[in-house]
């Protein structure tokens, strides 16, 4: 037993040696070997020129204005510095809330991860103008000379409500860094002073908000409370304003499904995030993860539970305080992450405009299959466990490093 406390303890020093010899560590989204190790590459093509939050508040406002048949704009809250964050609802009769099934598109968690918005904007314009084709169809044929392409986006006008939020954070877009810009007054409030700035927005949902504590060293406790750390959580579950606006937005609406664009790493993953265990729609996932990748050719990561091998520690060295997890774990809405590009931040521009293109066709798929989701969830899966606190995977893991 000596032997083996002390086998974990060098696991754990290796851990934060890591860490701290990486000095960008802290600006990466996810901590894995590939991308800590990737190789630096120089880009020799001008800069992309990615919206500004401005830029894109002037766009969405234009759009929804001219278009308000199919686009309504509207602020789901407001943030620290006072910025509208922005939801748009693409949908026939949109004013209308219908039975119809839903899909949430997020973007901008991370302010410094750009490209997570721009496929959305793109995505917005790419909807706006092939069903402005359709209006062109004036010969009264009833559309029956559209293109395929046409009649695809009408259909799905027709059958869904997509609702997007492309910044959840734009104080940190506007600022140029991972985490909101709200003060912090030591890690618990604790101090008079402002000690730092700004909340890892994708760890502050409050599901499974405590499993930290159980497994320090396989969630990087050491930096979810440290107010100064890129990835720390907050003083509490939605502490932030970002977060409390997605979370009323989510208990208002029927969401089905949701894609939260991140970058980089070109691959997704999905819930739980908190641990190796699968949940109950573990074959559901993987079903809709693989035509995701047959479509941007994205890796689909695929996690053991605990005596299937692979990984025993939590998923992605574990993500607690996800939006992933929260939408699922308490709303039962399928949630995938989805890590654009190949490195961060993109700015080849023909890299950028690729992953917009092969996004597009994604949020669609997403769309089409939303129509059959809430049928498949209960066909041959039991109802949603809330993945149990004493995890097995876990537990076993921590009796026997
Ligand atoms: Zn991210």
């Amino acid at each position: 037993m000596g032997f083996s406390i002390i086998l974990k303890k060098l696991f754990f020093f290796f851990i934060i040696l890591q860490l701290c010899t990486i000095p960008t560590f802290s600006a990466f989204h996810v901590i894995s070997s590939e991308n800590i190790f990737a190789p630096f590459q120089t880009v020799s093509s001008a800069p992309y020129e990615y919206h500004t939050y401005d830029s894109m508040t002037l766009l969405l406002n234009n759009l929804s204005q001219a278009h308000p048949d199919i686009m309504r704009l509207t602020s789901i809250g407001t943030t620290y510095e006072g910025r509208d964050i922005w939801m748009v609802k693409l949908s026939e009769n949109v004013t209308r809330d219908d039975d119809e099934p839903s899909v949430l598109f997020m973007g901008a968690h991370h302010g410094d991860e750009k490209p997570s918005f721009e496929v959305l904007i793109f995505f917005i314009n790419y909807i706006i103008d092939t069903y402005q084709m359709n209006s062109i169809d004036d010969d009264g044929d009833e559309y029956s000379d559209e293109s395929p392409e046409c009649k695809r986006v009408r259909d799905i006008l027709n059958t869904t409500q997509i609702y997007i939020i492309p910044m959840v954070n734009p104080d940190g877009v506007e600022y140029g860094w991972r985490k909101n810009r709200e003060p912090n007054y030591g890690a618990n409030g604790q101090s008079t002073n402002i000690t730092s700035y700004g909340v890892d927005l994708n760890r502050n949902y409050g599901y499974m908000w405590n499993i930290v504590y159980l497994f320090p060293e396989n969630y990087f406790l050491e930096y979810l409370l440290n107010d100064q750390s890129w990835i720390y959580r907050g003083e509490a579950p939605f502490s932030e304003k970002e977060t409390q606006a997605v979370k009323r937005f989510i208990e208002n609406h029927d969401i089905s499904i949701s894609l939260s664009y991140h970058d980089y790493g070109e691959f997704m993953i999905f819930p739980w995030m908190h641990t190796s265990r699968h949940t109950p729609h573990e074959s559901l996932y993987r079903s809709i993860g693989a035509n995701m990748s047959n479509i941007n050719n994205y890796e689909l990561k695929i996690y053991g539970q605990y005596g299937e091998r692979e990984y025993i520690i939590p998923r992605y060295q574990g993500t607690p305080g996800s939006s992933e997890n929260w939408l699922y774990g308490e709303h039962g809405i399928l949630a995938f992450t989805m890590e654009l590009c190949r490195r961060r931040p993109e700015r080849n521009p023909s890299l950028v405009l690729d992953a917009c293109e092969k996004h597009v066709e994604v949020n669609l798929y997403i769309c089409e299959r939303a129509q059959t989701i809430e049928q498949e969830k209960h066909m041959k899966e039991s109802k949603i466990s809330k993945g149990l606190f004493f995890d097995r995977a876990l537990f076993h893991n921590f009796l026997n490093v």
